[in-house]
């Protein structure tokens, strides 16, 4: 099995050269390229990290499968302080060559014809698991981290010593 490895994914991609090449492709997928998971939180830089491949299935379905994760920074809604989740799904769609087997077909799939856009598939997964509500498991914990933090910081005395 022939992988390619490269850093940035490309946004689109023809999954039966994937399938005939037998090829995994790994890489990362800007975040700004999921504008749904991005309005989710409070930043606008990160990337996923994705894995992917092509392969037929026992029952002679070909099927994308693979893993993405990513981090994202939501605001909890306890304490309104940022907490970091780490998303991580598993991949596994039906790749079908024609709409009309939508019909028989019982299971998340994906019509394409030839070149399929990576983002918004990836970003309907992470959806998916995204929490209806984001808390912290322990509010007060986190926030007296975030104290710690700045509590750390070698910079905080250099006002004191500039009088
Ligand atoms: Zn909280």
């Amino acid at each position: 099995m022939l992988a390619l490895m490269s850093d940035m994914l490309p946004l689109i991609i023809d999954p039966w050269a994937l399938y005939r090449h037998g090829s995994t492709i790994v890489g990362k997928l800007p975040l700004a390229e999921m504008p749904y998971l991005l309005a989710s939180q409070n930043r606008d830089s990160g990337e996923a990290a994705v894995s992917l491949s092509v392969v037929q299935r026992d029952d002679g379905e070909v099927v994308i499968t693979g893993q993405a994760s990513i981090d994202v920074v939501l605001d909890c809604q306890r304490c309104l302080e940022p907490m970091t989740l780490t998303l991580a799904v598993d991949l596994h769609l039906v790749l079908l060559k024609h709409e009309k087997r939508l019909e028989t077909i019982e299971e998340d799939a994906v019509v394409c014809q030839d070149m399929l856009e990576l983002a918004p598939l990836i970003e309907q997964e992470f959806i998916l698991v995204l929490p209806i509500v984001a808390k912290h498991e322990n509010c007060e914990l986190a926030y007296q981290n975030i104290k710690l933090n700045k509590r750390e910081n070698p910079f905080a005395n250099l006002k004191d010593l500039l009088n």
